[in-house]
């Protein structure tokens, strides 16, 4: 835990040095009907809405796109973390449907490890960094792509819907995302899709056998087999 806040101070010390274009709120808690989803860094300028995804781990960090797990291995111990980048389209998701709207918000997910990982993954559309290269990253998008007014909302939205991430708030947190994830691991035991309620169905995909829900294209829930 102790750790998790330092690599998120570390990260927030690092995004403060952008520019007033950037406005960035870090540690958001949302809560609704007993869910909760947790966001380490947001940032909202003209060029697109960072979504930022803290992860402390050093040593050699392995994971694919798509695998459920990836593998820390330090020292000679291994120790294995939902892949960060699905845990991040989760938030992602979660900031879709707050800012539910006819306008399209270009989302750009990040995930960003501590400097002395070395990041031996596999990586084509979404963006693993260091923290040494995040603000590099966020500079790379140069474009801009929201109006004042809708970064105004966005903002106005974000500031009228998160909880206060103290103590209490965080437990409750903690305790809402095990009992999600205990019914999700439930639904799944039944082949039920724990995302929309569909079938889960066995298919055939270029990298081997997965579940996949029966509401796709709709829903793009899968589980590796
Ligand atoms: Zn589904």
């Amino acid at each position: 835990m102790w750790k998790g806040q330092y690599s998120e101070k570390l990260v927030n010390d690092k995004i403060s040095k952008l520019s007033d274009e950037y406005v960035i709120f870090n540690d958001l808690l949302f809560e609704s009907n007993g869910r909760s989803t947790q966001i380490d860094h947001v940032v909202v300028s003209p060029y697109g809405v960072f979504v930022i995804e803290t992860k402390g781990y050093k040593g050699w960090i392995f994971g694919g796109e798509n695998s459920e797990y990836w593998t820390q291995t330090i020292y000679k111990s291994k120790h294995q973390f939902y892949n960060p980048i699905k845990q991040n389209e989760g938030h992602v998701r979660f900031l879709h449907h707050l800012l539910r709207c006819s306008m399209n918000i270009p989302f750009i997910p990040i995930v960003v490890f501590n400097n002395a990982a070395d990041l031996k993954v596999h990586i084509e559309n979404h963006i693993v960094v260091n923290r040494c290269d995040l603000t590099w990253a966020i500079s790379q998008y140069k474009t801009p792509v929201l109006d004042k007014a809708t970064i105004d909302w966005i903002i106005k939205t974000i500031q009228q819907n998160h909880t206060i991430a103290n103590k209490e708030n965080l437990k409750r947190h903690k305790y809402n995302a095990k009992t999600q994830q205990y019914k999700s691991r439930n639904l799944i035991s039944q082949s039920i899709c724990p995302r929309c309620g569909g079938q889960l169905i066995l298919r055939q995909g270029k990298f081997g056998s997965f579940y996949g829900c029966s509401n796709f294209p709709k829903c793009k829930f899968i589980l590796n087999s």
